[in-house]
């Protein structure tokens, strides 16, 4: 039917991405609608059949054919990652080999962790054999944010497809090129299984037709927002979700810590990638006696770092154009609500860019300090004791990570106990994440799920539990032939066992 509304505008059948320094055009994409991507998921559901049934040590040998291939091609994935967010080249390179780590411990992992074991059985079942397998559960849909758009995806998709699903993925709008080419990389790799891993391409219009598209399973990277309207539409079809959310990570710093180590790892947490990373660090809590040096050594730090798109430059523009307002109102209203800039300021943010910033005595309530900026900004705060910082982390609608500067290692072990957070490094920012045996994910606005470790390829996977008779029960208790007293003292005598253990 046509469309006679004066302002129907026809359906755009592409889109262009735009560098983030400069807003010249990188290249044109298609727009997928619904049919692109059915056809996606159908090809994924054909090929994953012949996926699932070759033996597990086959898809490990392929997985790793991918693994080298995407290391030997890194310059190029980094080279796209680098165009399409802006970061520079060394910090895209290392964000490939993070993939390939995690690519690579779950190819040779997935069979030790999901193949069938053997289970006890009780009492009454001892004429059973039990076991247990995870089995995959078909094709996962991956919706994948910008600020990673290597790793970030990549650690559903690489731990899905070595669970022995297939994947469809819808990379963020502004970094469709990466998606592509992790999808072009593997059929390269792994010729034998086409339409195993696809990417698809658009913006939310995309995304949705994914959650739609009768997929088995939608993992989702993004904003708590998108993850509700991506929740709520799952819960039409009851397609399980597992949603990987923002943070507005803690850092403790105690009296004892080795402060200039402290003073590094924070700047690094807080200013790489331009402060675009789910688990950076945006607020720290100091104990009152450190807070003043601490807070001389991040300045001093911060001071030097120059946002910029050449080869010297330490980070680059903010990849979303709509975040320069959002970090540009945090500082102001900061500001104006007493705290002190001891670096930059409201002035820092010079599209595209952001200057470092540095805050203290921003109000609890501000949004500085409740909201994720996701941008160059840290506020760093006076606390009494590590009470009061494990308490103030603590009072935060997110729930991702966390980091602990201290002394000794033991206690900072045990406050890292005490902090809700998915994953806590004690001694350094961020070490959860190049540990692939670890699983990732947080709860609160963080989402909920885990991806990476074993955690993570069982996310993606149905326990199916067997059992098999091996011998006529001695005390038959599930048949009608059974007279009513054997099945009474049956009962008699396992309550008596259960009241003596
Ligand atoms: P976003 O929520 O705007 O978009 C995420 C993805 O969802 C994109 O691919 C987008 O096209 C898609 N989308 C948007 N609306 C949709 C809809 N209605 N239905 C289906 N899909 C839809 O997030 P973003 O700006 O791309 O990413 C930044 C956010 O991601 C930050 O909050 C950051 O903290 C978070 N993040 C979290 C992790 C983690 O592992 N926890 C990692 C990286 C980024």
């Amino acid at each position: 039917m046509t469309d006679t509304t004066p302002d129907a505008a026809p359906r755009a059948t592409t889109f262009t991405t735009r560098s983030p320094a400069t807003g010249e055009p990188l290249a044109e994409h298609p727009v997928d609608g619904p049919e692109e991507v059915a056809r996606a998921v159908a090809r994924a559901r054909r090929a994953q059949e012949g996926w699932a049934a070759l033996p597990a040590a086959r898809r490990r040998e392929r997985l790793l054919r991918w693994k080298r291939l995407l290391a030997r091609e890194l310059g190029t994935v980094a080279r796209t990652v680098a165009e399409e967010t802006g970061k520079p080249a060394g910090d895209a390179g290392l964000e490939v080999v993070l993939t390939l780590e995690h690519l690579g411990w779950a190819a040779r992992n997935a069979d030790r962790v999901l193949r069938r074991r053997r289970v006890r059985t009780g009492l009454f079942t001892v004429h059973q054999r039990a076991s247990l397998v995870h089995r995959p559960l078909g094709v996962v849909g991956v919706i994948g944010p910008w600020n990673y758009p290597c790793y970030t995806p990549m650690g559903s998709v690489g731990y899905a497809l070595a669970a022995g699903n297939a994947v469809v993925l819808k990379p963020s709008e502004l970094t469709p090129a990466t998606g592509l080419l992790l999808a072009a990389l593997f059929d390269e790799a792994v010729p034998a299984h086409a339409g195993l891993f696809t990417a698809v391409t658009g913006a939310a219009a995309t995304g949705e037709a994914l959650v739609r598209s009768g997929v088995d399973k939608l993992a989702f990277t993004g904003s708590p927002g998108t993850a509700r309207k991506v929740m709520a539409v799952c819960a039409e079809t009851l397609t399980p979700f597992l949603a990987e959310c923002g943070g507005k990570d803690a850092v403790i710093v105690t009296a004892d810590a080795d402060l200039d180590a402290a003073a590094d790892a924070i700047v690094w947490g807080a200013f790489g990638n331009a402060g675009q990373t789910c688990a950076g660090v945006e607020r720290v809590y100091a104990v009152r006696e450190v807070h003043e040096a601490l807070c001389e050594r991040v300045v001093r730090r911060a001071g030097v770092l120059r946002p910029g798109a050449g080869g010297d430059a330490h980070y680059g523009p903010m990849t979303l154009p709509g975040q320069l307002e959002t970090v540009e109102r945090h500082v102001t209203e900061a500001v104006s609500s007493g705290a002190r800039a001891l670096l930059g300021g409201p002035e820092s943010v010079r599209a595209p860019y952001v200057a470092p910033v540095v805050l203290t005595g921003a109000p609890a309530d501000s949004a500085a300090m409740t909201e994720e900026t996701f941008g160059p900004v840290v506020a760093v705060d006076a606390v009494a004791d590590v009470d009061e910082a494990v308490a103030r982390a603590n009072d935060s609608r997110y729930a991702l990570g966390a980091a602990v500067f201290c002394g000794s290692r033991r206690t900072g072990a045990a406050i890292a106990a005490r902090l809700h957070a998915g994953a806590v490094s004690v001694n350094s920012v961020l070490g959860f994440a190049a540990v692939p045996a670890l699983p990732f994910g947080g709860s609160r606005d963080s989402g909920f799920g885990r991806i990476h470790g074993a955690e993570g390829l069982r996310a993606f996977t149905a326990v199916q539990s067997t059992t098999v008779q091996r011998f006529a029960p001695p005390i038959a208790l599930t048949s009608f032939e059974v007279p009513a007293a054997a099945r009474e003292r049956a009962v008699r005598l396992a309550r008596s066992l259960h009241l003596r253990h």
